[in-house]
């Protein structure tokens, strides 16, 4: 691997991420992508220029000026990251007019969901600067819940779900989010992805998969590993015929209390309809 390459730290998180969605069957094949944002300061020197043709972002992605990405390219594969991660990997630089991108070094042909990741980075820099990660992908028990009809009201999906285990809440009280079917790719998921974001961390996309946002990968994949457990223990009582109730609301409301989350979740949803 490129020294300089290499030496960019968070590269081996972004390794071992990958290979645990491929470990937990997440994203089969080609399926899912991941982005991480960097500081000035932890690019080397030798890799902040390029003089590569810059290419035209479909919007003007302005907060992003001159920050710099490492995202996954397009078709490649979880379980190859984990081991090649400079050949599946691309570093980006956002242009000064937030305009368009160039490519520095890595994988030079970024995934078709660039326009989602550039989005919704460019929400973070601005009202959730300390969120950098983001991921992408494919968990079989979360989309499956994008097939219950009741479930595309997020406020429904999320106290059903989160409410099968008690700390499940605790960790996400601000619920999960749904959006409605958008082509895979498109600037329309990104744009509702990005406006989405602002409220919740874990998002599913109709008949497609889960984004789940972080302070680091590994935070990004903590949350849907939260998520996936409650989802899994769901269609467990589904297909044993038991009720899906879930807690108490008095016993989830003194959890939410003890560990002083009650504003956060009351605020849940308040900025829907
Ligand atoms: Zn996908």
């Amino acid at each position: 691997m490129n020294d300089n390459f290499a030496e960019i730290y968070p590269l081996d998180e972004f390794a071992e991420v990958c290979e645990w969605l491929a470990f937990k069957g997440w994203s089969e094949a080609e399926g899912g992508n991941l982005s991480l944002r960097l500081e000035q300061d932890q690019v080397p020197d030798p890799l902040k220029e390029s003089d590569t043709e810059p290419v035209k972002l479909p919007l003007n992605v302005k907060e992003l000026a001159g920050k710099y990405l490492l995202i996954t390219g397009s078709g490649t594969r979880s379980r190859d990251i984990a081991t090649e991660p400079q050949n599946d990997i691309g570093l980006y630089r956002i242009s000064d007019d937030g305009a368009s991108y160039q490519w520095i070094f890595g994988n030079d042909k970024p995934t078709s969901e660039m326009p989602s990741h550039c989005l919704v980075q460019n929400e973070f820099v601005k009202s959730r600067p300390d969120y950098k990660a983001i991921i992408h992908t494919h968990p079989t028990k979360l989309i499956s819940l994008t097939h219950v009809a009741e479930f595309k009201d997020p406020k429904v999906l999320s106290d059903c779900i989160l409410g099968l285990q008690s700390e499940a809440r605790i960790q996400l009280p601000e619920g999960i989010g749904h959006l409605p079917f958008c082509v895979p790719g498109s600037l329309e998921l990104g744009l509702l992805s990005a406006e989405e974001i602002k409220h919740r961390n874990v998002i599913l996309w109709n008949m497609h998969g889960a984004l789940s946002v972080g302070t680091s990968l590994n935070h990004a994949l903590d949350q849907l590993e939260v998520v996936e457990k409650a989802a899994e223990i769901y269609w467990t009582l589904r297909s044993a015929g038991l009720p899906t109730g879930g807690m108490e609301q008095e016993d989830l409301l003194k959890s939410m209390d003890f560990f002083g989350r009650v504003d956060r979740y009351e605020k849940a949803f308040k900025d829907k309809k």
